[in-house]
């Protein structure tokens, strides 16, 4: 069922370093194109694997304040300090290796836009934080909300989608577009009571025109694969369906792993599975299989690789194997040594069973189909959806 997909990546990504006692790391993301590599995802005839551009500051003007724009590039040239209020420190080099990551998602816009390719993945992007006037969470710009803007300048999209999947809430995209129909934002994510930013709330639903275009399915700490999968399954394909996107876009965090450092959600990478597949088949149903993928969080460099790996098996649809491969672990153990971390390399492409206690697994239950019912007698109104 699928045309070209591009793979957006250049080892410049590697420079996205903010600091070496910062979780987010650069080689996660080496890891993962290394994992691509070697169980054969760019051996595939429908794989192009494409080197992204540096995109211009115009493309930048679209979402964020020339003020901004200039104070990144200054403190680019030397490094040091914050760019916010202690996420997000400056490193030498980011205006260049940021615009390149937003180049990327262009890239991947244009790609499809174009027909060029039916899907594309830009590992690098993602960086839903960014709000106009300031970094955030580890988000200098915001790449996703630039690729909405430049999407509906160039090609005039008029419906436009996003799923963010990440564990935390998608606030940077969510305040760009919160008062418009034109682009439906729905993110799931751990409760902003719990965890960074803060928000995501479901009565945060959009204003004016946008009243009902901004979803936030906020979940209680270590939901786990069922709730999460009922939550979705309930809310994302009646509105894909109901709102009939001209693309689809996708953050594809993975820091609502059961392992992930600064999280408390539960799930397995066979969830995250089950929502690409819901998603990708949802594309082909409405959009012409018109799909943007961008990468996302995922502080345990194993799950990131795996996860994503196995999602463009999903969607080449070819088996994921059993195991990683044994050369891949090696590559691991000398990038965990390197980093000072835990050595050992996964073994097994998959998750085992999360085991969550029966009266918490009921508990959390009824807590996620409350917040269903709230998200639903919120927005699915204002989409012609019963609830
Ligand atoms: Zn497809
Ligand atoms: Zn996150």
């Amino acid at each position: 069922m699928t045309g070209k997909i591009a793979i957006i990546y250049s080892d410049d990504y590697l420079k996205y370093y903010l600091s070496p006692e910062h979780p987010l790391r650069p080689q996660r993301l080496a890891l993962a194109i290394r994992l691509m590599k070697e169980i054969g995802v760019f051996n595939n005839q429908n794989v192009v694997l494409v080197e992204p551009r540096e995109c211009e500051v115009e493309d930048l003007l679209l979402v964020h304040s020339s003020d901004y724009i200039e104070l990144v590039k200054s403190l680019s040239k030397t490094g040091g300090g914050y760019l916010d209020y202690g996420d997000t420190p400056a490193f030498l080099g980011m205006f260049e290796v940021t615009r390149k990551i937003v180049g990327g998602s262009l890239k991947a816009a244009d790609m499809i836009n174009t027909g060029e390719a039916q899907h594309a993945f830009n590992i690098g992007g993602g960086l839903h934080h960014a709000t106009r006037s300031r970094a955030s969470g580890f988000c200098v710009f915001n790449d996703i909300a630039c690729t909405i803007r430049y999407m509906q300048k160039k090609y005039h999209l008029e419906r436009i989608m996003v799923v963010d999947l990440d564990c935390h809430h998608a606030d940077g995209t969510q305040n760009t577009f919160y008062s418009e129909s034109g682009v439906l934002t729905v993110s799931l994510h751990e409760d902003g009571t719990y965890l960074f930013p803060g928000s995501g709330f479901v009565f945060e639903d959009g204003a004016g025109e946008g009243k009902g275009y901004c979803v936030n399915v906020s979940l209680p700490p270590y939901t786990f694969d069922e709730a999460y999968l009922y939550a979705f399954n309930e809310i994302v394909p009646p509105l894909v369906r109901a709102y009939q996107p001209d693309l689809i876009l996708q953050q594809s965090g993975v820091d609502a792993h059961y392992t992930d450092p600064l999280t408390s959600e539960a799930l397995t990478i066979r969830t995250f599975l089950n929502t690409y597949r819901a998603i990708h088949s949802l594309a082909h149903e409405v959009c012409d299989g018109k799909y943007l993928i961008f990468g996302g969080g995922g502080y345990q460099i194993g799950v990131v690789a795996r996860a994503w790996a196995s999602m463009l098996c999903e969607l080449l649809d070819i088996p994921i194997p059993e195991e990683t491969p044994k050369s891949w672990r090696e590559f691991y153990e000398s990038v965990s040594r390197e980093l000072g971390l835990e050595p050992a390399a996964p073994i097994k492409m998959g998750d085992p069973e999360v085991k969550v206690e029966e009266k918490a697994k009921k508990k959390i239950l009824e807590d996620v189909e409350l917040v269903v019912q709230e998200v639903k007698e919120r927005v699915f109104p204002t989409h012609g959806l019963d609830f």
